[in-house]
């Protein structure tokens, strides 16, 4: 699933925060925010592998949610939903399509590094592929409510996800039929850091 998808599933983990503790939701809200994003940052090296933990971030959550619930700080509720939403991404991109310059194809078999097994795990491909209209109809079905329960610079976050995830979705297949030609001008010393996939034809 696309980065946006991730962000808004991760916020809407901490939304009900937003209803029945508002106090503490911008804590959690944060913490969901940046544990959507923060598996993806392995974009360009080793992705879906580097930060990806499909295993570990699931059991990682366990213990931080039992402390944020026997002590309730915005520190723990940040970290508590952070390591919840990481979780929830690397499990969702299971269900996704495989890393392939054009997933549509389906011939990947790589859809998420599972460090505890030390193999790929397969793509479900119940969500076509990362951009896929299902992608952004997911994004859409978790967004748009976010918009009427989330208050103040949440909201404009959200507004910009679902901004972003329909530019990407429209423009996705553009994307990956650009990517060989820009990656392939990549000066001589950032050439390592283009990831395979950008590369081949
Ligand atoms: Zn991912």
């Amino acid at each position: 699933m696309m980065l946006p998808t991730h962000a808004l599933v991760g916020l809407a983990l901490a939304a009900p925060l937003a209803l029945y503790a508002p106090e503490l939701a911008p804590a959690a809200l944060l913490g969901a925010l940046v544990g959507g994003i923060l598996p993806d940052l392995d974009m360009y090296a080793g992705h879906r592998k580097s930060l990806h933990y499909p295993t570990f971030y699931p059991l990682a959550a366990v213990p931080a949610i039992a402390a944020a619930f026997v002590w309730t700080t915005p520190v723990s509720l940040a970290v508590a939903f952070g390591l919840l939403a990481a979780a929830a991404h690397c499990r969702m991109d299971i269900y996704g399509g495989g890393l392939e310059l054009r997933p549509w194809e389906g011939t990947s078999e790589k859809a998420v590094y599972d460090h505890a097994s030390g193999r790929w795990l397969s793509p479900r491909r119940f969500i076509a592929y990362d951009g896929s209209r299902g992608d952004l109809a997911l994004s859409l079905v978790v967004g748009l409510p976010l918009l009427a329960v989330l208050e103040g610079a949440f909201v404009p976050v959200v507004g910009v996800a679902l901004t972003i995830a329909t530019s990407y979705v429209l423009l996705r297949k553009h994307l990956a039929n650009l990517a060989p030609t820009v990656f392939s001008q990549v000066p001589e010393p950032l050439a390592e850091y283009v990831p395979e996939r950008y590369l081949h034809e």
